[in-house]
């Protein structure tokens, strides 16, 4: 299966040696990063731009028996490490930045384990704001919570950024929530005796920043979602749109890569809502990857692709093709700046 994945499956005698030159010269640059830094398992190689996952290091470090058929030096190849992404067109591309192949997640019953996700199969490139929706059990929040490494999935496969990470152990899991996401909820989860500035703070403080750098980043996160006038208030103080911004502030402070939110307008009115999908649009505008998780179908054309999600099953997968501004659907007394200066 691994082997039907990578590109040297091929029939006539050009292709073959064209195959074989591939094969050969695709093992030497492996074994030669092999060499350079200590591999294990689920680390990746970089080769053409394509990203390849560790498989065995055992299997690497074996020489390629060049006295065997091509098929067998293929399989021994594989079974040291896998591609990423199991298309042939994937060596001349770079590999998206989140693949889930086949992912099921099932809870124990109480007789029997229930699946409450079925066969989910779906890519995100860098720079997507992805919206999913469906009816309320239909595996929004477990999805999430998946994709954010905050659980497992009982089958499939996971890749983040090149590497294969459903097998991780959770200290890695951790390490990598740390420094590649960002979570929004629908509870802002602020201290509400502590300052805006400090909330913002607190993940840096685990990280170990020093109080200074804290402090900078913070507030040069919270300036850019319109709160720098906030700074010193406690939570309470704030509108419910102003206590989500915070929030939104806070998982950006440490510069993730995806911002996984989960009904962050959930309970709020028309005015706020919009207001908070008016931020997630001008992030995503800077890059940042989304995927938001909504029992409120309306928002999706807010996003750039709307998934739609019934019992466990991917129903639908689309693009917007006319994404609409959320800054122009808010009251004109609201001005871009009070929003989201630098827009
Ligand atoms: P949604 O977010 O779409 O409303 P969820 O993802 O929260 O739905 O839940 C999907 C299904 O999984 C529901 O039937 C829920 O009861 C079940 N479920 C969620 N979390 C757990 C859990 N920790 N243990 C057992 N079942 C769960």
């Amino acid at each position: 299966m691994v082997f039907q994945s990578m590109m040297w499956c091929s029939s006539g005698r050009r292709r073959i040696a064209t195959r074989l030159a591939a094969l050969v010269s695709y093992w030497k640059q492996f074994s030669k990063q092999f060499f350079r830094k200590k591999l294990s398992r689920g680390d990746t190689l970089i080769q053409d731009r394509q990203v390849f996952s560790v498989e065995s290091v055992q299997a690497i470090d074996d020489p390629l028996d060049v006295t065997q058929s091509i098929e067998e030096q293929e399989t021994q190849v594989c079974k040291a490490v896998v591609p990423v992404m199991a298309q042939p067109q994937c060596l001349a591309t770079p590999a998206p930045f989140l693949v889930v192949r086949n992912l099921k997640k099932a809870y124990a019953g109480s007789t029997t384990a229930r699946l409450v996700l079925n066969d989910i199969s779906l890519s995100v490139e860098r720079g997507e704001f992805v919206i999913i929706t469906g009816p309320s059990g239909a595996g929004k929040s477990v999805l999430l919570r998946v994709l954010g490494c905050l659980e497992r999935p009982s089958k499939g496969e996971y890749w983040l950024a090149g590497r294969k990470i459903n097998l991780f152990p959770m200290d890695k899991l951790a390490l990598l929530r740390n420094q590649q996401l960002g979570f929004i909820f629908q509870q802002p989860g602020l201290l509400p005796h502590t300052s805006v500035l400090k909330n913002v703070a607190l993940p840096l403080l685990y990280a170990g920043f020093s109080e200074a750098e804290q402090k900078r980043r913070a507030q040069k996160v919270l300036s850019a979602l319109g709160l720098n006038a906030r700074l010193l208030y406690t939570p309470e103080r704030l509108s419910r749109g102003q206590q989500q911004r915070v929030a939104i502030a806070r998982a950006l402070v440490n510069s993730p890569a995806l911002l996984l939110a989960d009904e962050p307008t959930g309970n709020m009115d028309t005015r706020n809502e919009r207001e908070i999908m008016a931020v997630l649009q001008a992030l995503n505008q800077r890059k940042v990857t989304i995927i938001l998780v909504t029992r409120n179908a309306d928002l999706a054309i807010y996003a750039k692709r709307h998934i739609l999600l019934g019992d466990g099953y991917i129903v639908n997968d689309k693009l917007i093709v006319n994404t609409q501004r959320a800054l122009d659907d808010l009251e004109q007394s609201v001005t871009i700046d009070e929003i989201y200066p630098g827009v």
